[in-house]
């Protein structure tokens, strides 16, 4: 038989398959109870690389599995506390599989039956909870990033005087946005060929929120300029801190001037959940559009993001083409044929994972990881207080916590370099995974908890580890 044809062949998928399922449960339960004291595999870029050009060469396929897991990041492991991709629940690992192998593409009704269908269904389940009305509408798409792109492309059609995309840009559009915003609204406004005066960004007060009294003067400022404002952006919440914007003030502060109000929570919007932390959202239900990640705060695998409009017509009229091979052209909104709507043709059947969770867990499981989360950032900031040689930046809103090590006779340099080498070296030594980031020009550690296995222990685990390292330094 051709090598083509017995790759195919189910047997052998079958015996694989076990194999890997085997492989991974021994992962899960390996990384869930952190019992091997690494968690990243710590390499420089140099020498992986030339580990895996070797082992193209010379390594082995039979354990080839086994290898990518030995040298990947565990984020099942609750001395996980890095960035804001969650561990996805294992039984999403299984729709993912379900997902590669039937390929399902979703561009077009047929090339997606099912899925198409549950993706509605996850966009309706999103939008009720959201606070939205009948009306509502949407669709997932790959990444916050493409679509917080896609909502600002939204925007311009709904709120631009002019129709730029049959006539191409003319006037001056601009997009304001808070300074501590995600980076990829500053790139969507430069995509969209609005340059530096078309991102308006605006300064945040001492507690890291948007300043809404600063709203109006950039405003007037912009449109002095000759400048169209065509949207307003809120966070969240807001990538580097964890905190949220207000976004009932950005409501009225768009009701007033007709601007679109986008709210970006690919982070914290699945706070709609959250019995206990919801209330930091109020506002969110007057947003024209709303952007939540799966992959962040919802337990499914990357990538897996919602956008969810208030009119759902709105997103029905982003992108007004004709393909006469993939799209007919039609009267009604025909919701089944998404790839109208998404700035992708194929894409993966994310909605399967979203269903899968809500059919077998129910939604609640969606309340307690946000909530446990949430809670474990205050735990984290109390931990903190109690200590003589820890600061945080800000009180914690949510999972993100900003802090760092220091010592009264250290000068504020002395702080940022002493902290920045402790972050250098809990990578290297893989025990512990956490970032960083720069606030005020401040080099802070930050860690986002992303783990419902996080207790105090680790914790506490991990204040003890970096008064380790500062001891070795
Ligand atoms: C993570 C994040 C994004 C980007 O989302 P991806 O899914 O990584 O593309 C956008 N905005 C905010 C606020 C985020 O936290």
């Amino acid at each position: 038989m051709s090598i083509l044809k017995q790759a195919y062949q189910p047997e052998q998928f079958q015996e694989k398959g076990h194999e890997l399922i085997q492989l991974l449960s021994q992962y899960l339960s390996s990384a869930l109870t952190a019992s091997s004291k690494k968690m990243i595999p710590w390499n420089t870029p140099k020498k992986e690389l030339s580990f895996w050009k070797d082992h193209l060469q010379n390594g082995t396929s039979d354990t080839l599995f086994k290898t990518i897991i030995e040298h990947s990041i565990q984020l099942h492991n609750p001395n996980y506390m890095g960035h804001q991709i969650c561990p996805p629940l294992p039984i999403t690992a299984l729709s993912n599989t379900l997902s590669a192998l039937l390929n399902n593409g979703m561009a077009v009704y047929e090339m997606g039956i099912a899925s198409s269908s549950i993706e509605r269904i996850i966009i309706e389940h999103l939008a009720e909870h959201i606070g939205y009305k009948e009306q509502a509408g949407g669709f997932l798409t790959s990444g916050g990033t493409l679509a917080n792109l896609t909502a600002m492309l939204s925007a311009r059609k709904a709120k631009a005087s002019e129709d730029v995309w049959r006539a191409g840009s003319g006037n001056k559009l601009a997009i304001m946005v808070s300074e501590e915003a995600h980076y990829c609204i500053d790139r969507a406004a430069r995509i969209m060929g609005l340059g530096d005066d078309g991102i308006i960004k605006i300064p945040v007060t001492e507690s890291y929120q948007i300043n809404s009294d600063l709203l109006e003067n950039y405003y007037q400022a912009s449109i002095a300029k000759g400048i169209e404002v065509i949207a307003l952006v809120g966070s969240a919440p807001s990538t580097s801190t964890g905190i949220y914007d207000d976004l009932e003030a950005l409501a009225n502060f768009s009701k007033k001037h007709n601007l679109w109000f986008h709210v970006d929570g690919a982070h914290g919007g699945a706070a709609i959940y959250s019995e206990k932390y919801k209330h930091i959202l109020k506002g969110i239900e007057q947003a024209d559009s709303v952007v939540i990640d799966g992959h962040k705060m919802l337990m499914t695998p990357s990538l897996t993001t919602a956008l969810i409009y208030q009119n759902g017509q709105e997103a029905h009229q982003t992108f007004n083409q004709k393909a006469h091979y993939l799209l007919e052209t039609s009267k009604d909104e025909d919701w089944y044929n998404i790839a109208k709507r998404t700035f992708e043709c194929t894409k993966s059947m994310m909605s399967i994972h979203w269903y899968v969770i809500l059919k077998t867990y129910g939604k609640q499981i969606f309340d307690e990881f946000v909530t446990t989360l949430y809670d474990l950032g205050n735990s984290f900031a109390e931990l903190i207080d109690k200590t003589l040689d820890f600061e945080y930046a800000l009180q914690p809103q949510s999972n993100i916590v900003c802090f760092r090590y220091k010592k009264s006779d250290w000068t504020e340099k002395e702080t940022n370099t002493i902290n920045a080498q402790i972050r250098q070296r809990i990578v290297e030594k893989g025990e512990f995974y956490i970032v960083q980031t720069k606030l005020m020009d401040s080099f802070y550690l930050r860690v986002t908890l992303m783990n419902p296995f996080t207790s105090e222990v680790h914790l506490t685990g991990l204040l003890d580890h970096i008064r380790e390292i500062a001891s070795e330094l």
